[in-house]
This record gives structure tokens, C-alpha cells and sequence, in this order.
């Protein structure tokens, strides 16, 4: 396991924490400033984002193709349906393959 270049945002000195401590906290070496490890919010942040993606354009197709279901509109509710379930499939595909 390799370790992380921190560098503190006080007096700028650059040291190595192991990789575990991603997301922790330091203090620097040299001039003791609590200093964040950046590099945990990856994953945090695909996921927000692939969430985020898919609540703005999964969503509002489903609800599209139950209007349609409900209007016996079935061109808009396949459409949308379909548009929805690739969503889902993407979404699903996303959280197992990373
Ligand atoms: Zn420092």
C-alpha cells in the first residue's frame, strides 16, 4: 500500500500518511494545523452523483409512463417506461461495477 502526499495548507510542508488514513485527519509534522486527507470523497461523490442522475432524469420519466399508463396513453408510457427502466439498469449497472 502506497502512501498519500499531504501537503498542509499552513506552511505548505508535504509529508506521507498510508493510504488507510484517506478522509482522516493529520496534524501536520511541522507546524501542528489539523489538516483534512483529501481523496475519501470518491466514491462518496460518484454515488452522489450517479444518485443526483438518475433522481433528475430517471425519475421524472417513471412518473411519465404512470401518467401515461393512467391517461391509457400507452405510446407515452412505453416511452417513458422504457426511458426509465434503461435509467434504473444504468443506475443499477453503476453501484455493482464499482
Ligand atoms: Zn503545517
Amino acid at each position: 500500500m502506497s502512501d498519500l502526499q499531504i501537503s498542509c495548507p499552513q506552511c505548505d510542508y508535504v509529508w506521507a500518511v498510508p493510504k488507510n488514513k484517506k478522509g482522516g485527519q493529520v496534524n501536520c509534522p511541522a507546524c501542528g494545523v489539523l489538516t483534512e486527507i483529501k481523496g475519501a470523497s470518491d466514491t462518496k461523490l460518484f454515488y452522489s452523483l450517479v444518485l443526483g442522475l438518475f433522481a433528475f432524469l430517471g425519475l421524472p420519466f417513471g412518473v411519465m409512463a404512470v401518467i401515461g399508463l393512467i391517461n391509457a396513453n400507452m405510446e407515452m408510457a412505453v416511452c417513458s417506461g422504457s426511458i426509465f427502466i434503461v435509467a434504473c439498469l444504468v443506475f443499477v449497472f453503476s453501484i455493482l461495477g464499482s
